[in-house]
């Protein structure tokens, strides 16, 4: 049994269900955020509040755990590195370096001769200019995007001519796909070659935010071994511990993409709590702690919807059927655009 504590970076949806698988497995988390009214205050044992980079707080927090893990990618590099001195951090920190910028996440996938959509380096209007070839196309910002944030669709030369762009930040310019098809690959990793890989989950998106996810997905088998292949791949480079997410677009002559790489639990793969017999929670908890890996299998089949803004109103006030899991992130307030809980149904 591990009779340590494990420290966890962040307190949304996804440090909240981290500290239940841990509980689950009788492993003590001390979540640390820097809002004080973050959901997982709710799930962890502990809870500190104060800012990443305010160094008594960290010394507090690093006092009180044995091994971190994160939620979110997007920690500075520098706060995730000094903590690893002291104490180890699964996934460790370089990893985070790479892909909390999509240039360098971008290049590294490439790197791997694994296709993303076409996209250059942009820090001026004339760079847009000089790569009309990327139109329509998308300007996403290199750090710090999520859900949908930090990106303009520039359809048109004329757009271009209008558009007020902050460049003390980076960007890039991604040409825009003709999507068929949104999948994910989920895969934890445990040292090397062992892992367990979760089927791909086929998503959609609302407004650039995740809105269902299904499993199994409704894709043919040399895509979805493709798929799964290309996970393994990525996961073996980085020499990855723990869970990550591979996303994937699928164009309607069916060639596969790497959209984005998570180092994280993912929003596609909550269906796994109910779905298989493994989460991608609790197999992400067992490969940073070292438990045992258990065969992970999917037991039903299984839809997700998120919950976002107002969404979560109903549900609050709704029965559930048997087959329904619904899930309240506990959030204090609710906003347009922001997940507040989400709902699986299994088959
Ligand atoms: P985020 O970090 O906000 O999740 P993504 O790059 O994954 O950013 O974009 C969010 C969603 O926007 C994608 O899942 C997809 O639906 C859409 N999108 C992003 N890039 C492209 C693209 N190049 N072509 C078409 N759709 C895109
Ligand atoms: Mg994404």
């Amino acid at each position: 049994m591990f009779k340590k504590t494990l420290g966890i970076i962040g307190g949304g949806q996804l440090g909240s269900m981290l500290a239940q698988s841990a509980k689950k497995l009788n492993i003590k988390t001390i979540v640390i955020s820097d809002d004080h009214k973050a959901p997982a205050k709710n799930f962890a044992d502990e809870f500190i509040h104060g800012k990443y980079t305010n160094k008594k707080i960290i010394n507090k927090f690093l006092k009180k755990v044995d091994i971190i893990t994160f939620e979110f990618e997007n920690i500075p590099f520098n706060v995730l590195h000094l903590m690893n001195k002291k104490v180890k951090v699964l996934p460790k920190p370089s990893i985070n370096k790479i892909i909390q910028n999509r240039y360098l996440e971008k290049n590294f996938v490439n790197d791997l001769k694994i296709k993303t959509t076409k996209f250059k380096y942009i820090k001026s209007k004339k760079d847009i200019l000089n790569n009309l070839d990327l139109l329509p196309g998308i300007l996403k910002t290199c750090t710090l995007g999520y859900d949908g944030k930090g990106q303009i669709v520039i359809n048109s030369l004329n757009k271009i001519k209008k558009l007020e762009i902050d460049f003390k930040k980076e960007y890039i310019l991604e040409k825009k796909i003709n999507i068929k098809k949104e999948v994910s690959v989920i895969i934890t990793r445990f040292s090397s070659k062992k892992y367990e890989i979760y089927e791909p989950i086929e998503n959609t998106h609302k407004d650039q935010i995740l809105k269902y996810s299904k499993i199994p997905s409704n894709i043919n088998k040399k895509i979805k071994n493709q798929a799964l292949k290309y996970a393994k791949i990525i996961s073996e480079k980085l020499n990855y511990i723990g869970t990550l997410c591979v996303e994937f677009f699928i164009d309607k002559k069916n060639n596969l993409y790497v959209n984005e790489i998570a180092p994280r639990v993912h929003n596609s793969g909550h269906l796994t709590i109910n779905s298989h017999n493994v989460s991608q929670f609790e197999n992400h908890i067992r490969a940073v702690c070292k438990l045992d890996k258990i065969k992970t299998k999917r037991i039903y089949k299984a839809r997700m919807i998120n919950l976002i803004g107002n969404d979560i109103r109903k549900y609050r006030k709704k029965k559930n059927k048997k087959n329904q899991f619904f899930f309240d992130y506990l959030k204090n307030d609710i906003k347009p655009k922001r997940k507040m809980g989400h709902v699986t149904i299994i088959q």
